[in-house]
């Protein structure tokens, strides 16, 4: 997919580097520790800003001391590490990024991530990505929201916070401004990820039936109809249902052995809803 070799490397070294990483979270996250600082995920040493404030998980961490934390990573790297959280708590369901790949009226990024009572949105567009003028604002910048228990934490049009290049880059690599390059964090992935990087085909050859509906990651939906000038049975129908019952084997894949035209929807069985910024001022 890479012709330039040079940035081939790069990149797979930088995967290498992200699953060591992810290791190092993993590990020292089970013990409620915090992988980049080595401090209690519950401890504020207001001399370290690290990003694992952003848990909230001491009364003393206050919105400036978020934001100060903030700007000691940059935007990549504050979304990984939130998303690594919140898919450990549950895999897939906790990140709304589907935003992030619609052409809504300026809007260029954004993007939701739950976990416990906590939740942050990315919000990025087009006028941040040069600067507010006139307002000390003129740098590329991202807008925060955060709430715990369902109660504004940091608003919106609070924080103006700096991008950088590459986080432009990513961002643009996301929304599919390079035909050749996606963007994808292991093990932080979304469903809009997964279901932009997998051929469908691919995605429900590994599914199995769940007997438990509303722990499923997936929704499937699966039409047949019969094909022009040809009816559909029923007991053929019945047919696969039975063998689905019996194999778990999803009706979607079943449903090809009938000769009629199928037609499949994935779709998330659970999502965090995304939260939108009300535009009533100025669209800043
Ligand atoms: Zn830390
Ligand atoms: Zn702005």
């Amino acid at each position: 997919m890479m012709a330039d070799p040079e940035l081939k490397s790069g990149l797979e070294s930088d995967h290498l580097d992200s699953e060591r990483q992810y290791q190092q979270f993993k590990k020292n996250f089970l013990k409620g520790k915090c992988y980049l600082c080595g401090e209690n995920i519950t401890r504020c040493d207001y001399s370290k800003p690290c990003i694992h404030w952003l848990l909230r998980a001491h009364k003393r961490i206050k919105k400036k001391n978020i934001e100060e934390a903030l700007k000691t990573k940059e935007l990549n790297q504050i979304i990984a590490y939130l998303r690594w959280v919140a898919n450990f708590e549950e895999n897939l369901s906790q990140i709304n990024d589907f935003e992030a790949y619609e052409k809504r009226d300026g809007l260029v990024y954004q993007e939701t991530i739950k976990y416990s009572n906590l939740s942050w949105t990315f919000w990025i567009k087009e006028g941040d990505l040069n600067g507010h003028t006139g307002k000390q604002i003129d740098f590329p910048h991202y807008h925060l929201h955060m709430t715990i228990d369902g109660k504004n934490f940091i608003s919106f049009g609070e924080m103006h916070l700096p991008l950088t290049e590459y986080d432009i880059f990513v961002i643009y690599a996301r929304i599919g401004k390079y035909p050749k390059i996606g963007f994808i964090t292991p093990h932080g992935e979304s469903f809009s990820d997964i279901f932009n990087f997998i051929p469908k085909e691919e995605l429900l050859d590994g599914m199995v039936s769940s007997g438990d509906d509303t722990n499923a990651p997936f929704h499937l939906q699966t039409f047949i109809e019969a094909k022009p000038g040809k009816m559909l049975k029923g007991e053929d129908i019945a047919k696969i249902v039975k063998e689905h019952n019996e194999t778990k084997i999803p009706l979607a894949v079943l449903a090809k052995k009938l000769d009629a035209n199928t037609k499949v929807m994935i779709s998330p069985n659970k999502l965090v809803d995304p939260v939108l910024r009300e535009e009533s001022k100025k669209g800043r």
